[in-house]
């Protein structure tokens, strides 16, 4: 069964913030990253594209996560990095502070520190209404959102290519730890 939905952030025609090196987009970047997370356990993950709805974004993130509770996932990552002035810097995690998400959170944010060697800007809570919200709020599995990195600073993203591989397996062993009740 699918234990974990991988949510990218942003959809196909509002990419989201765009990293200073080369232009991607969070769509695009966090579309890969959610791949290389699944890579490392095929059958334990589902990715979840949101879809941009004529009756707005309330909807598109409904969507998705109405499609995550469907498959009776365990929990939900929307993946994402930050954006900001160009001297704001590191990783952070977006938890509703129910107990399944801080449990969640508490186990992804220093994996995504230890990877990517980044300043520790720690758990954030947010409020169904608070930006980012909707998407902790939207589904019944425990949700956090992930931002490892601020890509409107060069430097965080070089961080971020040069630890990819470490930063989707760290985020796998934090979800397994996760599953099996860590
Ligand atoms: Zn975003």
């Amino acid at each position: 069964m699918t234990a974990i939905a991988l949510i990218v952030g942003h959809n196909a025609r509002a990419q989201g913030a765009v990293r200073a090196t080369d232009g991607r987009t969070e769509y695009d970047w966090c579309g890969d990253l959610a791949a290389a997370i699944k890579a490392h356990g095929p059958g334990m993950y589902a990715v979840i594209r949101r879809q941009s709805h004529p009756s707005g974004y309330a909807s598109e993130i409904r969507n998705a996560y109405v499609t995550a509770d469907a498959m009776g996932v365990s929990a939900t990552v929307e993946l994402h990095f930050n954006g900001g002035p160009a001297t704001a810097t590191g990783t952070e995690t977006l938890t509703s502070g129910t107990k399944g998400s801080l449990r969640l959170a508490r186990l992804i944010q220093p994996a995504m520190v230890g990877a990517l060697g980044l300043r520790d800007r720690g758990l954030l809570t947010r409020g169904r209404n608070d930006r980012g919200g909707e998407s902790l709020w939207a589904g019944r599995a425990p949700a956090v959102l992930l931002e490892p990195y601020f890509g409107s600073r060069e430097a965080d993203c070089q961080a971020a290519d040069r630890h990819y591989a470490a930063l989707a397996a760290a985020i796998h062993r934090a979800c397994v730890a996760f599953i099996n009740g860590a």
